[in-house]
């Protein structure tokens, strides 16, 4: 059986954010290029925008998933120094 994993994220600035290097590049909507100053990538806007919103998913399921486990191990670390102090 084929799954289909949807996975929900936030929209704001895939167009604007260089999907190579994370850097800010303000771009006006007719401007159809994304031109990095800060890294030098040139690629199509929509391929720019559309890598970032992969790595948006990507990265949502893997740091939740992750932060998940760190915040319970700091937690109880933090809680086992508190009562040794
Ligand atoms: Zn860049």
């Amino acid at each position: 059986m084929l799954e289909v994993k949807t996975i929900a994220v936030n929209p704001q600035n895939t167009s604007q954010d260089c999907s190579n290097c994370g850097g800010k590049v303000p771009k006006e909507l007719n401007i159809r290029t994304h031109s990095c100053p800060h890294c030098g990538i040139v690629i199509d806007r929509d391929l720019n925008a559309a890598i970032n919103i992969k790595n948006r998913a990507v990265g949502h399921s893997v740091l939740k998933a992750r932060g998940a486990r760190r915040d319970t191990g700091a937690t109880k670390r933090e809680a086992h120094t508190i009562a040794s102090a």
